[in-house]
């Protein structure tokens, strides 16, 4: 079906070219090739991105197509079309908004868990995005479009932890500061650099089907603890892992079907250890492969599991 709404051809024209960062030249040579039909003058990137007065409906949610990253530069905002919904969706909160299909309540784990509706674990998903603080969407925008899949220079290593990783994952300054000065404590010199390099490689070296296996090795990292170190294997090896935290036990705990109810319930969710990580981490397995097994799909992970999870806390 041909995209009428101009929100939707800009779903249409940019869905296969999340994280890239585009001019504005750019993104109107890319919206007036595919539709020579609209008006030149009407292409305002930023009406779908942080948005102004007259902008799209999708402006500021988690449904625009556009973060805006500089000067008349913007980055594409990542599962355009696969994974945001088109306007047919209803808005998070259930408000409906230019939506008619039926909504599950936000925040509503029980209902979403044993949905064989592609469009609620979508919807939720997306849910993810609007609970993602304003001040830290460009981090993590930056992060779902990095290639991590290779060990590469220690250095980038040390300083995509430092830097990217450690504020990411510890939004709570009171956390990252003890978590920042235990690592640089740690890999300050040349044989800590040396000690970093052989973690990393053990990391990527590492057989990722068994989970406590590469928890151990990236725990080894100074200042990640269960949770910490669950969320770096969760940006690294998504296809393996999610991240495990008090709100991931919390949701779970929503959930009467799981097998494994009674665990849940008996875990100390903010003192996690490694043997309920792997609990939890075999749990978003499972699911992200009956996910993909009935939606004839690939694009449903562990991550992806956890993420639903984090955005449908209390
Ligand atoms: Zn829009």
């Amino acid at each position: 079906m041909a995209p009428k709404t101009l929100h939707d051809k800009y779903v249409e024209a940019f869905k296969h070219k999340g994280g890239q960062v585009l001019s504005t030249k750019d993104i109107k040579s890319i919206m007036l090739w595919r539709f020579p039909e609209v008006a030149s003058n009407s292409i305002l990137p930023n009406d779908h991105g942080a948005g102004n007065k007259s902008a799209c409906w999708c402006a500021d949610t988690c449904y625009r197509v556009f973060d805006r990253v500089g000067r008349g530069k913007y980055r594409v905002m990542s599962g355009l079309g696969g994974g945001t919904p088109g306007t047919h969706w209803p808005k998070p909160g259930g408000k409906g908004g230019q939506g008619t299909g039926k909504s599950v309540p936000y925040s509503d784990i029980t209902k979403i868990w044993d949905s064989d509706c592609e469009t609620d674990w979508l919807q939720a998903l997306c849910w993810y995005w609007t609970r993602v603080k304003k001040s830290n969407r460009d981090l993590e925008q930056e992060l779902n479009s990095l290639d991590l899949s290779k060990a590469g220079d220690i250095k980038d290593w040390y300083s995509f932890l430092l830097c990217k990783y450690i504020p990411w994952k510890y939004t709570d300054s009171r956390y990252r500061s003890g978590v920042t000065s235990r690592f640089e404590g740690e890999y300050n010199d040349v044989a800590g650099i040396k000690r970093l390099d052989k973690i990393i490689c053990q990391l990527f070296s590492s057989d990722h089907s068994v989970v406590a296996c590469a928890l151990g090795i990236a725990m080894q990292i100074k200042g990640l603890g269960v949770a910490g170190a669950s969320g770096l294997l969760a940006l690294l090896f998504p296809g393996y892992f999610g991240t495990v935290d008090q709100y991931v036990v919390k949701a779970l705990c929503n959930v009467p079907t799981l097998p494994e109810s009674d665990k849940l319930q008996a875990m100390n969710a903010k003192s996690l250890s490694i043997s309920d990580a792997v609990v939890l981490v075999e749990i978003m397995r499972r699911k992200s492969e009956c996910l993909n097994k009935i939606f004839h799909s690939t694009a449903w992970t562990p991550r992806k599991i956890d993420m639903v999870l984090w955005a449908m806390r209390k």
